[in-house]
């Protein structure tokens, strides 16, 4: 699957949609999500036009992807929820449910988050 780089959180990225903003380095921004699912729900993504966690894994550099993993242990203790636990959550592609075609790792917590997937 191609870039689309109208995709809304390529907006973001360029400023043209404002976010709120937990997090930002050369490599990566974290905000909150706009529809959140749990007390804690933040989104990181990579800078890069990356559609998806298997272009990412493919593609990206070394430093992209220390610095993708390092913000998302970086956003869960500045936001608290290392001690009470927390989920990550990267969909990809259909069966995922995957609405927004560049990468973002969801964060999850804050209130106890049931089982890991649901049955159907
Ligand atoms: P996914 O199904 O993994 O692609 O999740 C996309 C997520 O992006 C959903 O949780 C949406 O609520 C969230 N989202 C969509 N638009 C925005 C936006 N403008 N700002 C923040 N989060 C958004």
């Amino acid at each position: 699957m191609a870039y689309d780089p109208n995709n809304i959180f390529a907006r973001i990225l360029r400023g043209e949609i404002p976010c709120t903003k937990v997090f930002e380095n050369e490599h990566v921004l974290a905000f909150r999500d706009i529809n959140p699912q749990a007390p804690l729900h933040v989104l990181v993504i990579p800078k890069g036009a990356y559609v998806s966690m298997d272009d990412f894994a493919a593609k990206a550099s070394p430093e992209e992807i220390t610095a993708f993993v390092r913000a998302i242990g970086q956003v869960a203790r500045q936001e608290g929820v290392v001690e009470t636990g927390y989920r990550i959550l990267a969909n990809h592609g259909r069966d995922a449910h995957q609405e927004v075609p560049h990468l973002h790792v969801h964060i999850f917590g804050k209130r106890p988050l049931g089982r890991m997937l649901a049955k159907d």
